[in-house]
């Protein structure tokens, strides 16, 4: 005789897919034919379990969020709250600086004209020269010294 079947041997005859050397030994031993059988009741139990028992449920989703309207009322209580140090109280603490006068907006933006166009470098001189009215334009022959003093730095 020769050696019982194993597991897998055992699965194969099951399926009918074992040997011939295979189901004649299963044929003629009565351990091998236990098992068999043995396996075959456990295999019908697994198949029944799997046909008869429905398939699990996923669970709702509970746990309302109670939470939610509680956080939500009191951020808007925190941003109206926000707003209205904002508008009311940030507003009435801050000194609010003087206006300037007229004058003196005049004054400062004539200043900062004659310091950006100034050509000689001389902020005074490009503010007089723009304050007075243009009756004598400056001749081509000062232009280019006034130019050529500005590029070399000195006296032409
Ligand atoms: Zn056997």
């Amino acid at each position: 005789m020769s050696r019982c079947l194993s597991d897998d041997a055992l699965m194969r005859a099951h399926a009918e897919l074992a040997s011939a050397a295979e189901r004649a030994h299963l044929a003629g031993c009565a351990a091998c034919t236990g098992r068999s059988r043995h396996l075959r009741r456990d295999l019908d139990l697994i198949t029944g379990v799997l046909r008869d028992s429905r398939e699990p449920q996923p669970r709702p989703v509970s746990a309302p969020r109670r939470w939610l309207p509680a956080a939500v009322g009191l951020a808007t209580a925190a941003l109206a709250l926000l707003v209205w140090v904002e508008v009311a109280v940030w507003r009435a603490v801050t000194p609010v600086p003087p206006t300037m006068q007229a004058q003196e907006v005049a004054a400062i933006l004539a200043d900062v004209s004659a310091s950006l166009f100034s050509v000689s470098g001389d902020p005074a001189a490009a503010a007089s020269q723009a304050a007075a009215p243009e009756d004598a334009p400056p001749s081509i022959e000062a232009m280019a010294r006034e130019l050529d003093s500005t590029l070399t730095g000195g006296e032409p």
